[in-house]
């Protein structure tokens, strides 16, 4: 098979890549979520562990053997390096990762799910068109809400600490306005956009 086209999908916190990603799936894509593979380096006998155990000792590992979040956060409050060295470590991983996926991947589009693609030069060189999930912030607060628990400050300071809607913006090769809970109004905005992109070799099965 030829090599398989690859989409970075983007967009912020709630923003609805999943739900996306889910629909080009649909549609014959292959999905690389980058998320899912980080959390799997981390979990007990991930290929982090032993990087995070050598970098910032045992502390910051559950006796199960998985990256202990909470100490994670509570440390890089207090040292704002930590986060840096944390990256260091997990995001070779899941690049080398999830390029090996997508290699093996037998579709005609491989779809790299990966949040922080606005931040990263890395992953737009290694993807050929981006698109990028929008809708506006009270949208996020009220997914991410509903969805966690967490309070609305609590998700508006996620929120804030992630790119910018106009820095991910400056990167979308298309949008996709997600703005409403309107499952079938998203479907009808991917239909279309798999039918201007014949290149990526899906077809939009109507569910
Ligand atoms: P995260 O960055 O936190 O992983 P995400 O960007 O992948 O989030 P989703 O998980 O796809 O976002 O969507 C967030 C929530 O909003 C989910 O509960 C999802 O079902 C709902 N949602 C998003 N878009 C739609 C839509 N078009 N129709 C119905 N529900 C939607």
């Amino acid at each position: 098979m030829a090599a398989a086209f690859r989409l970075g999908l983007t967009g912020g916190i709630g923003s609805g890549k999943s739900t996306v990603a889910r629909g080009l799936v649909q549609a014959g894509a292959a999905l690389v979520d980058a998320d899912a593979i980080a959390r799997a380096v981390t979990a007990p006998g991930g290929a982090a562990i032993d990087p995070i155990a050598t970098q910032f000792g045992n502390a910051l590992i559950t006796p199960e053997g998985a990256l202990d979040r909470e100490a994670m956060r509570q440390l890089v409050f207090t040292d704002a390096s930590a986060r840096e060295r944390l990256e260091a470590i997990v995001h070779p991983l899941v690049s080398e990762q999830a390029l090996r996926q997508a290699e093996a991947a037998q579709a005609p589009c491989v779809v790299f799910d990966i949040p922080l693609l606005a931040e990263s030069r890395h992953w737009r060189q290694r993807v050929q068109r981006v698109w990028v999930v929008d809708c506006t912030v009270d949208t996020q607060v009220r997914r991410v809400v509903a969805r966690s628990g967490l309070s609305r400050e609590s998700v508006t300071q996620i929120v804030q600490a992630q790119a910018s809607r106009l820095a991910r913006l400056a990167c979308a090769d298309a949008v996709v306005w997600n703005n409403t809970d309107d499952l079938a109004a998203l479907h009808v905005q991917l239909a279309a956009l798999v039918g201007l992109n014949p290149g990526f070799g899906l077809s939009w099965r109507p569910a």
